[in-house]
């Protein structure tokens, strides 16, 4: 007998503790009161796909996306 555990996924992309700036999408802990990037307090924990900027400025998906901090943000906010 073999026992075969299945795990079932989402097929989102979610850490679990974050959160998202709707205003900026930057990723901040669950436990932020204000985005550090932008200072809102709009957050969703709905969000998918992470981008890391390191260097902003040497970063095309940066500036494509029109994000100027280094920092962890969100390719979708829903
Ligand atoms: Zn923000």
């Amino acid at each position: 007998m073999i026992n075969v555990s299945r795990r079932r996924f989402t097929g989102k992309r979610h850490l679990s503790g974050y959160k998202a700036c709707r205003n900026c999408k930057m990723i901040v802990p669950d436990d932020a009161e204000t985005c550090p990037n932008c200072g809102s307090t709009d957050f969703s924990n709905e969000w998918n796909g992470l981008i890391i900027v390191i260097d902003a400025d040497k970063s095309c998906m940066a500036k494509s996306l029109g994000l100027s901090k280094p920092g962890m943000y969100a390719i979708n906010v829903v």
